[in-house]
């Protein structure tokens, strides 16, 4: 079933210093409870997927983290579920880099690095909440990412698909080629 992405549009960080375009949205967003949405955001992540995002002013402000993977733990994971075995070096340095203003803090996108993440069209994702005065109209919190990490101290009332980590990780992640025998995505 393919969805109705919104049209490019632009959006700015809080401090006006940088501008980005904001290209082919699914404006079916995710929630992620996971622990670095946590120390990232004070709270959960809100991310709407995009096929691209591109740097139309302010490139010089914006600051890049690298969410580094865990390499024994990714084995681990791997190893518990009888995908496969996988050497270290076969193992991306890292998940996502994170994109964001230097001046004022905005939490702006990442991008999913290109070995890790299945969903080519989904390998931009951008902050839902620094995109409210874009005058999209149809957002939309579709899934939970993580859920059995949320902490005990809230929750929402919208109808959402909860994905366990595991599930998580099943259905948005593709390990080098382990993942790939287990393709299962939406191919939107
Ligand atoms: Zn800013
Ligand atoms: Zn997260």
């Amino acid at each position: 079933m393919s969805i109705q992405r919104a049209s490019n549009f632009s959006a700015e960080c809080i401090c006006k210093k940088v501008r980005l375009e904001i290209i082919g949205l699914n404006p079916n967003f995710t929630v992620c409870h996971c622990s670095t949405c946590q120390y990232l955001h004070a709270g959960p992540g809100f991310g709407a997927s995009c096929n691209d995002i591109k740097i139309l002013d302010g490139e010089e402000h914006i600051k890049k983290f690298f969410t580094k993977i865990d390499k024994k733990r990714t084995q681990r994971f791997l190893a518990e579920h009888g995908i496969a075995q996988i050497e270290e070096p076969d193992i991306p340095e890292y998940f996502s880099v994170w994109h964001f203003c230097a001046e004022c803090g905005t939490k702006l996108y990442y991008r999913f690095e290109d070995s890790v993440w299945k969903n080519k069209c989904d390998q931009y994702v951008a902050s839902v909440g620094f995109l409210h005065e874009s005058g999209l109209k149809n957002l939309k919190m579709e899934t939970e990412a993580y859920f059995d990490k949320k902490p005990y101290y809230y929750s929402f009332k919208e109808k959402t698909t909860a994905l366990s980590e595991d599930e998580t990780h099943k259905k948005y992640i593709r390990m080098s080629k382990v993942f790939d025998a287990d393709s299962n995505n939406d191919g939107d």
